[in-house]
């Protein structure tokens, strides 16, 4: 039922917002420059007597748990066992809470640790047979990393090939080599998990840039190998802990930093124009922009679920930022 709501009127594409909450020692500025108005309206403060509303599917507060978010996003997830694909995006500027949306910090999972177990429990209550397979990977500056292949130890040792592309005859996109471990259970696919996690803080000391500057991919690919033949196909879900959005140009990055910042500010903008022609039913969706897109390719689009968690900085100093990220979940919604 929640399904069937999700199909209606308004497509598959749903923007949340998350309010990232003050820590210790934060403080605001003299005004808040965002407020979550209701459970689906923030409003954005831009002086004193200007402001200007937004409006969501759905908002969460600095003060909204984990379990609040997962409660949203659980049914998104839980569609790929009924046929259909998924992606999951956690946008915004650096600091604002991505990767504590996604992964969670140990007293407090994210989503994709309680979308692991939800899966397989669901699974365990269910009489059909599936087949969980699980990866992980890293775009950066347009390279594709597998994050499921040991990481080289030392800085002299060589890095492990990225991974290239190639389009299969019926127009889909394949990841030539991308490992994909097969998981029977929620814990061993966790360990994969926290092993992608820190081959991907290791892979970024190696390579001298830090997992803001990167976009990271996990899938978890579903089959059902008792369902009747034509519907033995294969659903992925896909969480994408996107790069940074600040705008490079306005920071004083330089060399290489400038380079990796353009790099992401392009596949961004590539994904935004993406959800904008799925949005406008267009005919033409130009996937072929960005490796990001080309990679999600056929999770994104008509007969899959996209949900993009827009993430914003509560603090006065970020108001600019917040402004961009604000303007972007309405273009893409
Ligand atoms: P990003 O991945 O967007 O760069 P992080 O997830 O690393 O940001 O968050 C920055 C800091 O703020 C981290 O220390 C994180 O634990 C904390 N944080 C972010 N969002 C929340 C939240 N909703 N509740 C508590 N702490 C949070
Ligand atoms: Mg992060």
């Amino acid at each position: 039922q929640v399904l069937d709501e999700f199909l209606d009127l308004k497509g598959n594409i749903r923007v949340f917002c998350r309010i990232r909450p003050i820590s210790g020692g934060e403080n605001f500025g003299h005004f808040r420059p965002v407020v979550a108005l209701d459970s689906s309206n923030v409003l954005l403060r831009l002086t004193d007597n200007k402001s200007k509303s937004y409006s969501f599917d759905k908002v969460f507060h600095p003060g909204s748990s984990q379990d609040e978010v997962f409660s949203e996003v659980e049914p998104v997830i839980k569609s790929a066992l009924d046929g259909y694909n998924a992606c999951i995006f956690a946008y915004g500027q650096t600091g604002t809470g991505k990767t504590f949306t996604m992964e969670g910090s140990p007293d407090s999972p994210g989503m994709v640790p309680r979308a692991i177990e939800a899966l397989f429990k669901q699974v365990e209550d269910s009489n059909h047979a599936y087949l969980f397979t699980f990866s992980m990977l890293e775009i950066y500056m347009g390279n594709i990393k597998d994050l499921l292949v040991p990481q080289p130890r030392k800085a002299m040792d060589p890095m492990p090939p990225c991974l290239s592309l190639h389009t299969d005859p019926k127009g889909g996109i394949e990841i030539d080599n991308l490992v994909a471990i097969q998981v029977s259970d929620f814990k061993q696919a966790l360990r994969l998990y926290r092993l992608g996690c820190q081959s991907r803080s290791t892979a970024s000391t190696n390579s001298n840039t830090n997992s803001s500057r990167s976009h990271s991919l996990i899938r978890i690919s579903i089959t059902c190998f008792d369902a009747p033949e034509r519907r033995r196909e294969t659903n992925k879900v896909w969480f994408v802990d996107l790069g940074g959005s600040e705008r490079v140009l306005k920071t004083k990055a330089w060399g290489r930093r400038l380079e990796e910042g353009k790099a992401i500010n392009l596949s961004l903008s590539a994904l935004g124009d993406v959800m904008n022609a799925l949005q406008r039913k267009r005919f033409h969706i130009p996937y072929r922009n960005s490796k990001l897109t080309q990679v999600l390719k056929d999770s994104l689009g008509k007969d899959s679920k996209t949900l993009m968690l827009v993430h914003v900085s509560p603090k006065e100093e970020d108001l600019c930022e917040t402004i961009c990220s604000l303007n972007f979940a309405t273009r893409a919604r």
